[in-house]
Parts: structure tokens; C-alpha cells; sequence
């Protein structure tokens, strides 16, 4: 018998392996923070042993979703402002507010308000940005939870806590506080064009060269930065601006990626550069709908983000990919425009691809990081179930997810936080409300 730290026996297993398998009856088995082996439950008891399983007999089994863009630490500030165009509900609202509220503590709380909210809705990995990047590094690692990790870089001060003079200053510091850290890595992250001077972005292009860094960042959300880039940089939209600074010559995220164009698509079609969707940011925020069916067929790689919970309301990649399915389908005249099967691959194995971690996240298959989710489908309200990939799009709710796994740890067991405290995040999240409230009124 071997012994190993945890076994999922897994009604319906969906590998999001190369052929799209789905395993009936199958046990996964984990060592440390790896699957070691995929087999038969039959099999499975005379080989291995555990103290920990998980019965999910009943449920489906797949890997963790995760989410490509998200801003978690502005946890507190949603619904803080709704209804409004972006450069109001920037310039006038969430900049403002940041500026008078940031702080160490408060990036903190909120950012395991927000890495617990993922937890919940089944997200085993999330790609940010932010202020304060070490207390979202501090988070993670309080709430075992896996992520790539950007400074956000940007030219204008922010309160107390940003100086563009400081801009990718402690980038090493960031870097040396994970060297041992398996659950993070460090991005560059400048927050766009339009806030990033050129010089600031060849420094950010030459850091992330030089230390094989992923750039992160926000692109074409909107047609006024389209307009205001072309004016600026002789006729070059924004794809064509950041291909003549040198950036797409580098692994990047292009947060959004709503309004390019064909000449757009075969630039980035040929460079190591991903688009990570956030539909429902750009739904409420009237910014349009990125081109997803011309993209799929340049293969342009997918990925999906939520964007922050100011924008959205909320850090469902279930709800995400609902909404794209639904959306497209309407916008193109065409029930076929977008599958629920291509969907799930977005949300998992296409959006670790986007982070460079195709290798070792985004399926479940042998000698893969444990990163999975199980979920509750034993109910009348998601039966029948006939194909199990148009549940989880059309019918599943994210609060269907039982059980979340992070790096071979059991981080969400029957739908209860195991390393965050909820009511704490309750008492934190109206004790901010309140700050915040007295805070934007001076
Ligand atoms: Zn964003």
C-alpha cells in the first residue's frame, strides 16, 4: 500500500485533457501538491491509502478555474459606484477613493476578502494587480491560494502610497519576498497606455526581459483610448503602439482587448500574448464587445478575467463564461458562435496557458499541481444532467462549488472556508464600509 495526503473519488471526472475526457468512477490520487496517479475506484483501494478522502462520488470533479485579470484588494469598493462611464467612474470615483483609503491593513483584508470570494466560486489561481503588492502576497499565503502578482505601475501619484518616481523600485523586494514561494510569482504591470508614458513602459519592457517576467496589462477597453493612441502616436492603434515600444516581444496578458481590429489581430496572432475577456466589466461599463469569434478563429489564446468587483459585481469566472456563451450567440446571429465545451478550456487549461503554466495547471492528468474544485450536483435543481460542460455554463451556480484544492490542500471543504475566517471577513468588510463611507466624505 502506498500512502498518500489525499484521495477524490470523483463521480464524473472532466480532465480537460488534449482529448477532452471525461473519466466516470475514477479516484484521483495526490501526494504533496501533485495528482500521482487517475484510476479506476476499483483499483484504487488495493494500491493506495489516505486518512483524507473525499467522497465526490456524486459530483463532478474538474480543475480549479482561473482567473486572468482581477484587481482582488478592491474588495471593499464594490458597489461603491455604479452606472457610470469608465473615465468618470475612474477619475472621479475609485481613484479618489483609493487615494484617501489604501493603506497596508486595509489592502490586506480586503484582499482576502477577495481571494476568499474566489475560493468560493471555485478559482484556483488569479492574475493581478494592485497597490500594496505585498499584503496580497501575504493573503495568498495565509489562504493557500496561487497567483501571479503585479506592482501596478502607473505615472501619476496616488495618496500617500504611489509616487510614479517609485515605479518598478521594488520590484526586487517583491521578487525576493517569494523566492521560497511556490504559490507566487511576480508580473510586471503597467496599469495601460494611457497612464504610462513611453519611457515608463521601456523600463517596464526591459525589466520584464531581463527577469523572463510576464506583462500585465490593460488594453483597448475602450474606443476613446483607441481614438486618443491614434491621435498621440501617429496613427497607431494600440496594439501597433505597444508592437513599436517592444512589448509584445515579451509574454503578455492584454487585459480586455475590446475593440481591435483585423490588422490588431494578425500583430498579436504571431507573438506570445494572450487576451484575458472580462465580459461583464465591459457590459457595465458600456466599453463594447471584444471580437471573441474573430479572435478564436485567428487562435488567438483566450483567457478569462473578472476584472475587480467595482466594475463587475462579482469574481465568478462561472458567471463569466455564462455570460460570453449567451452573449455571442445573440451578437452574431448564430447559436454555434461559442461552445460550452471551448468555454470550460477558456476558463481552465486556455487561461493557464495565458499565465505560461500549461505544463503544470489547468487539466487534471498524472504528474499535474493538484489545483481542483468538486462540485455539488446532487440536487434536483441541476438535474438531469446530460452533458456535464453545458451544467457547469448553463445551469450551474457558483455556490454549487463543495469542495476547492489549491496545491494538493483542501482549501474549501462542503462549501466552508478551512483557511479564512468568514466571520472575520464579515466584521472587516462593514468596519471598511464605514471607513470608506467617512473617509470620501472629507
Ligand atoms: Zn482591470
Amino acid at each position: 500500500m502506498i500512502d498518500v495526503d489525499l484521495i477524490v473519488e470523483a463521480g464524473q471526472l472532466i480532465t480537460i485533457n488534449e482529448n477532452n475526457e471525461i473519466l466516470e468512477n475514477y479516484a484521483l490520487i495526490i501526494k504533496q501538491n501533485k495528482i500521482i496517479d487517475i484510476l479506476p475506484y476499483e483499483n484504487y483501494q488495493s494500491k493506495y491509502h489516505s486518512e483524507n478522502i473525499i467522497d465526490a462520488s456524486n459530483q463532478i470533479v474538474m480543475p480549479g478555474f482561473i482567473n486572468t485579470h482581477s484587481h482582488i484588494a478592491m474588495a471593499y469598493f464594490k458597489g461603491l459606484a455604479d452606472d457610470l462611464p469608465l473615465d468618470i467612474w475612474l477619475n472621479q470615483y475609485i481613484w479618489p477613493a483609493e487615494a484617501k483609503c489604501l493603506n497596508p491593513e486595509f489592502v490586506f483584508e480586503a484582499s482576502l476578502n477577495g481571494i476568499a470570494e474566489l475560493i468560493r466560486s471555485g478559482v484556483t489561481c488569479f492574475n493581478d494587480m494592485y497597490f500594496y503588492p505585498d499584503e496580497t502576497i501575504k493573503a495568498c499565503n495565509q489562504a493557500n491560494m496561487r497567483a501571479l502578482i503585479g506592482d501596478i505601475t502607473l505615472d501619476f501619484p496616488m495618496g500617500d502610497f504611489h509616487h510614479p518616481q517609485n515605479n518598478l523600485k521594488n520590484f526586487h523586494k517583491y521578487k525576493n519576498l517569494i523566492k521560497n514561494n511556490d504559490l507566487i510569482d511576480i508580473s510586471i504591470a503597467p496599469h495601460s497606455i494611457y497612464v504610462c508614458s513611453k519611457q515608463t513602459w521601456l523600463n517596464c519592457i526591459a525589466v520584464a526581459k531581463q527577469e523572463n517576467c510576464i506583462i500585465h496589462t490593460h488594453l483597448s477597453e475602450t474606443e476613446q483610448e483607441n481614438i486618443d493612441c491614434k491621435k498621440q502616436n501617429d496613427g497607431l492603434s494600440p496594439i501597433q503602439y505597444l508592437e513599436s515600444l517592444g512589448a509584445l516581444d515579451t509574454k503578455t496578458i492584454l487585459a480586455h482587448g475590446v475593440h481591435l481590429d483585423s490588422e490588431d489581430i494578425s500583430i498579436i496572432k504571431n507573438k506570445d500574448c494572450s487576451i484575458a475577456l472580462n465580459i461583464h466589466s465591459n457590459l457595465k461599463l458600456a466599453s463594447g464587445f471584444p471580437p471573441i469569434p474573430e479572435y478564436l478563429q485567428n487562435n488567438i489564446n483566450l483567457s478569462i478575467g473578472t476584472d475587480s468587483v467595482a466594475s463587475n459585481n462579482k469574481l465568478s469566472c462561472v458567471d463569466e463564461i455564462s455570460t460570453i456563451a449567451k452573449l455571442y450567440k445573440a451578437l452574431y446571429k448564430n447559436p454555434t458562435a461559442i461552445s460550452a465545451k471551448s468555454l470550460v478550456r477558456m476558463a481552465t487549461i486556455d487561461s493557464a496557458k495565458a499565465l505560461g503554466k500549461q505544463d503544470v495547471l489547468g487539466s487534471l492528468e498524472i504528474g499535474k499541481l493538484a489545483d481542483l474544485i468538486t462540485i455539488d450536483c446532487d440536487n434536483f435543481l441541476s438535474n438531469p444532467i446530460y452533458d456535464p460542460y453545458s451544467y457547469i455554463v448553463y445551469s450551474m451556480d457558483r455556490l454549487n462549488i463543495n469542495d476547492t484544492i489549491i496545491n494538493g490542500k483542501v482549501v474549501l471543504r462542503n462549501k466552508k472556508l478551512q483557511t479564512i475566517d468568514e466571520m472575520l471577513l464579515l466584521k472587516n468588510s462593514l468596519k471598511n464600509k464605514n471607513n470608506i463611507i467617512s473617509r470620501i466624505k472629507k
